[in-house]
């Protein structure tokens, strides 16, 4: 609780004077408004009935102030155009309020939210594997939301039951202390009950908010799989989880309100019973000659203005409850650790993509070793050809050579250096990665290309979609290269998507050329035209090849065989051919499919 206290106290940082003028402007407003009726109080008993109350210091002050009974009997309007004044300021104390406390939550709100996605883009590979996208997405959005509206509405609701509830107090106790007892004889049972109430309304909160967040998840699932769900008519199934998590999400949010009705009814009549009280004991005492009906008329109106208000006290600890649990949940995010960047990192001037692993042991969970003593060199500008059953461990050595992830044992160099050294973003630049199912951005054509690199000209993206065989396929467009891609890219087929992947990669004119099975989605020919291509650039950088095809495999100088996750063979296509061994039961398995002589997807 403290903790969160002072992170929010942090977090308010900037907007903390803004946040005070508020308050300010609040207290400001309030008093102006207990103002208004005192005037009416005045006038009541010191012109209008010349009650028991007319020799009151204050009544007589009031009305000398006002210029005299018989002025003010002979001009009512002053007293209420005095009123009006007195309620007109009052309100533009209030717009300030509203405005003041907007102004500083947006910042606030703008500034946590910036700070997660900042550190979501920062946060290691490891962190979203235990993630689910639905659930930050759910903190990123809706537990933002819940904060802002704590600071923007309940601080200052809050605020104000507080303020108006101890500014009329002095005054009511100076006018008729009975009957300032009367006033607040119910409001400690008022409070005690809003408490005991929000405290279980934040209990039955976290759980709707937690339901909302799978919900979330759900929808997000869905969505991103949509094609696996078409494919396997999973449509059905997947309504029925919807509707489960939809219902059970619905009955807990009911749960919330349901809880809220139960309050409105209860506080309302707490409320009332104040009210009742004090009209009754101020009729008693009027009675009894002891109140004047100006203090009774002061006294049932100041009761009216601070007790509604003040049951929303109940709801400070309750919405505080709320917030905190939100706050919780994204500090959770803003606290998990960054990726470590080195201090003072090397940098290499002219990288000539040598990569050595040397001893590299990896395991996502300590008990189940992905990759065990690797030790691999990729000598500048050799292309190598890493083959294995499905699971033996490729894409995680592209990982590692990303640093998305690193070894459990033994190290990576960069042209001798190893990349713990390097500046991730540096490592990155030089080693590009295509990926099997590459990520489009909701962009155009050229924009997705450019994040290859930003200020390439149109001639060189031209080139590079040249070499990677997709340039016809763009210009065939109506718009060419500014041809907006759909979300993930729909709009183009996999290989499509592929080729441009591979033209965004080259674009970034690494040193180190991964394609990690980046061909599978494209035929025999165009893959052959695209390696013929890659060749050609011969001398620009070290290629790795992860594939499955012999087609893919037979332009590799070498190839490293690997079976769960070490290295069983390594040689030239000749080598391995001749030598017993998976490569060679792969070879023969994949030329007897292929009579023709082409080859297929193993
Ligand atoms: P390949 O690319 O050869 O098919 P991978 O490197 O993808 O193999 O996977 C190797 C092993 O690591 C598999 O057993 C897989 O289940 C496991 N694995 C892959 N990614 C993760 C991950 N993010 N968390 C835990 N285990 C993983």
């Amino acid at each position: 609780m403290i903790s969160s206290i002072q992170a929010l106290w942090r977090l308010m940082a900037g907007s903390r004077a803004r946040y005070a003028a508020a308050i300010a402007s609040l207290a400001i407003a309030s008093s102006l408004l207990y103002i208004a009726p005192l005037v009416a109080q005045v006038v009541i008993d010191g012109v209008l009935t010349r009650g028991l109350a007319t020799s009151s210091g204050m009544v007589q002050w009031g009305v000398q102030t006002m210029g005299g009974r018989a002025f003010v009997a002979e001009h009512l309007w002053l007293p209420a155009v005095l009123i009006a004044a007195t309620t007109a300021v009052a309100g533009v104390f209030t717009y300030f309020r509203g405005r003041l406390a907007a102004g500083a939550t947006e910042a606030i709100t703008r500034r946590l939210r910036d700070r997660l996605y900042d550190h979501l883009q920062r946060l290691p590979c490891t962190y979203f594997d235990n993630a689910e996208t639905g659930d930050l997405v759910q903190r990123c959005t809706s537990d933002v939301e819940t904060l802002r509206m704590f600071l923007a509405e309940h601080i200052v609701e809050v605020g104000r039951a507080v303020i108006m509830f101890f500014v009329p107090l002095p005054l009511l106790w100076l006018i008729d202390p009975t009957m300032t007892l009367a006033g607040v004889a119910l409001v400690p049972i008022i409070i005690g009950f809003s408490s005991v109430f929000f405290l279980r309304v934040r209990r039955a909160f976290k759980r709707a908010d937690e339901a909302e967040a799978r919900l979330t998840t759900n929808v997000q699932e869905n969505l991103s799989g949509i094609r696996v769900v078409r494919a396997f008519a999973r449509q059905a199934y997947e309504c029925e989880r919807f509707a489960g998590r939809n219902q059970s999400h619905r009955e807990l949010d009911r749960r919330v309100y349901s809880l809220a009705a139960y309050f409105w009814a209860v506080s309302d009549f707490l409320c009332f019973s104040q009210v009742g009280l004090v009209t009754i004991v101020g009729l008693v005492r009027m009675a009894n000659g002891e109140l004047s009906v100006g203090a009774f008329f002061y006294f049932l109106t100041a009761v009216n203005m601070f007790i509604f208000p003040l049951r929303m006290l109940g709801r400070l600890v309750a919405d505080f409850g709320k917030a905190t649990v939100a706050f919780a949940r994204l500090r959770e995010i803003l606290d998990a650790p960054a990726e470590a960047q080195p201090e003072h990192p090397e940098v290499i001037v002219d990288s000539r993509g040598l990569i050595e692993l040397d001893g590299v042991s990896f395991a996502y969970r300590s008990d189940a070793p992905v990759l065990r003593d690797i030790s691999l060199t990729l000598k500048p500008r050799e292309t190598v050809a890493i083959v294995g059953p499905s699971g033996s461990g490729k894409t995680t050595l592209v990982s590692l050579l990303l640093r998305l992830y690193d070894p459990t044992e033994g190290s990576i160099r960069l042209d001798g250096v190893d990349i713990r050294a390097l500046d991730r973003k540096d490592l990155r630049q030089r080693l590009s990665v295509v990926m099997q199912e590459p990520f489009l951005f909701s962009k155009t054509l050229g924009e997705n290309l450019r994040l290859g690199r930003r200020g390439a000209t149109q001639a060189e993206l031209e080139q590079a979609a040249s070499t990677a065989c997709v340039h016809e396929a763009i210009v065939a467009f109506d718009e060419g290269y500014d041809t907006k891609v759909g979300e993930r890219g729909v709009t183009l087929s996999g290989g499509q998507r592929q080729r441009l992947a591979i033209a965004r990669a080259l674009l970034q004119r690494p040193s180190v050329l991964v394609l990690d099975d980046a061909l599978s989605a494209v035929d025999t020919e165009t893959e052959s035209m695209i390696l013929t291509a890659l060749a050609k650039r011969g001398g620009r950088h070290t290629t790795l090849i992860i594939a499955h095809r012999l087609s893919t495999i037979a332009v590799a100088d070498r190839v490293v065989v690997l079976d769960k996750g070490r290295i069983v063979q390594s040689g030239s296509v000749a080598e391995l051919r001749r030598q017993p061994g998976p490569f060679a039961r792969l070879w023969a398995l994949q030329q007897q499919d292929q009579p023709t002589g082409e080859t297929r997807d193993v």
